[in-house]
């Protein structure tokens, strides 16, 4: 499967010419395979310049697995042009909510006067599904959901196709001793091709922000090296980061990484693909 990630950032979109390299856009990566249709890991701002690359005659078909609802992870659904044709259709997997319905929580946030329209009144449809610890399938890829500590209720997934697998664990809490992973989260990357992770924080910010939802970059190796990850991707870059402070922040994970076996450990920028 290929992998492209459409947007890295977390928390809110922050384009710059301090971080051009690894953009401004917020959360989302597209898995394609070929004969199928595309799975989107959530629905960032990072997703709106890709959904003009694809069929705008209401021919769209594709799957949204969002591993909460931030901002960061849904705002670019109201400007995701391929749904809003008639005939398109997107399904989106996110967790069940704490309060209301899945559908109450995406159209209290699409909706006037936040936005011009209801989501259900995109000439498309937009198919919600709310998971929280499932197993299914999606055209021929199995998907594995299990919760991922963070604020409020948050999954991550594991997609595996073709005897190829990644895990997506995009807001991953860590604890404060940034020294044990979740059973969860471990079952989601046992063993992964890919994991795409977390990695928000330096040490001193997390001793700053340490009930904010994130991790270190290191934390984000420690995971991938309990699970028996091969490889680890750097993902959701806190917006104060720039281009040189990820270029030198991550080559001090790459030293870690490499203590602890992990075979490759990427910065995730816009653009970037990975052949699985
Ligand atoms: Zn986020
Ligand atoms: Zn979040």
């Amino acid at each position: 499967m290929r992998i492209t990630f459409l947007g890295v950032r977390g928390s809110t979109p922050s384009p710059s010419e301090a971080n051009r390299r690894y953009g401004g856009n917020t959360s989302s990566v597209v898995l394609e395979r070929p004969g199928a249709d595309p799975i989107i890991l959530d629905l960032g701002t990072g997703m709106r310049a890709w959904g003009l690359s694809q069929p705008l005659d209401g021919s769209f078909r594709g799957t949204a697995l969002v591993t909460h609802l931030h901002w960061d992870h849904i705002q670019g659904l109201p400007f995701f042009a391929p749904v809003d044709r008639p005939g398109a259709q997107l399904d989106v997997f996110a967790p069940e909510q704490d309060e209301g319905t899945l559908p109450e929580a995406i159209g209290n946030f699409m909706r006037p006067p936040f936005f011009p329209v209801h989501y259900s009144q995109l000439r498309g449809d937009i198919r919600l599904h709310a998971i929280w610890d499932n197993d299914f399938e999606v055209g021929g890829a199995k998907v594995k959901v299990r919760p991922v500590p963070h604020c409020g209720p948050t999954v991550g997934y594991r997609v595996d196709w073709e005897g190829s697998s990644v895990a997506y664990i995009s807001d991953h809490q860590a604890p404060l001793g940034l020294d044990s992973v979740a059973a969860s989260v471990l079952e989601l990357c046992d063993g992964v091709d890919l994991v795409i992770h977390d990695a928000q924080f330096t040490p001193a910010e997390f001793v700053q922000k340490a009930h904010w939802g994130h991790c270190t970059m290191e934390y984000a190796a420690l995971v991938a090296h309990e699970a028996g990850a091969r490889r680890l991707c750097l993902f959701h870059h806190d917006p104060a980061h720039s281009d040189e402070d990820l270029d030198r922040l991550h080559a001090e994970v790459r030293d870690t990484a490499r203590r602890w076996g992990l075979d490759e450990v990427i910065g995730a920028r816009e653009g970037l693909q990975l052949q699985l």
